[in-house]
């Protein structure tokens, strides 16, 4: 099957000054359609041309895995965040949050740390344990927790290309930012 890309979840200018139109730009319009467009090539005439895009994560290696997870990481990126998104999460969601960090606080600043601390390029994670708790992972390069049957919540790309062009090498103001637009109904919908 032909994978697409999916269509962003809001306008390339709504989230600045956070996220400007110019990396969006280049973050959605190049670097996500390059891993589609590589996708699709990579698997003409493989076992994986029939496969699902989540299948072909959960079973593929190689430049295949790495162009399909990213593909996967980036959809789910898009929807992590929105011009409508910061402030606090609430209901079950900030309740599973106090119980696994101890408040939205230490949860903030434990996934910022973490973000902070990922040597290289990846992706921090807010994911599901089978036992219902919630846990901060890193993953790098095009690492998902998918792979591993783990169920993402919500989650921030921290390859350079995802803030240089706003923030230059400044990580820790990009997850400052990050925070202002972070998507907690999407999060929620994901913690049912
Ligand atoms: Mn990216």
């Amino acid at each position: 099957m032909e994978h697409k890309l999916p269509e962003l979840p809001f306008a390339k200018e709504s989230l600045a000054p956070h996220i400007s139109k110019e990396t969006l730009d280049y973050h959605y319009g190049k670097h996500h359609a390059v891993y589609v467009a590589n996708l699709n090539k990579l698997i003409v005439g493989t076992e994986y041309e029939p496969l699902t895009l989540e299948q072909i994560v959960k079973k593929a290696m190689g430049g295949i895995f790495n162009n399909a997870a990213q593909n996967w990481n980036h959809t789910f990126y898009w929807n992590s965040i929105s011009p409508k998104g910061g402030g606090e999460p609430k209901g079950d969601l900030l309740a599973a949050i106090n119980k696994s960090f101890g408040s939205f606080a230490q949860f903030k600043e434990k996934f910022t740390a973490a973000a902070i601390a990922l040597f290289g390029s990846g992706w921090v994670w807010l994911i599901k344990n089978p036992d219902g708790g919630l846990a901060i992972e890193i993953s790098s390069n095009a690492g998902t927790p998918i792979k591993e049957g783990k169920a993402a919540i919500l989650t921030c790309d921290v390859w350079e290309h995802a803030y240089y062009i706003d923030y230059r090498n400044a990580r820790a103001a990009y997850l400052e930012a990050f925070f202002k637009i972070v998507n907690w109904d999407f999060a929620a919908a994901n913690l049912k």
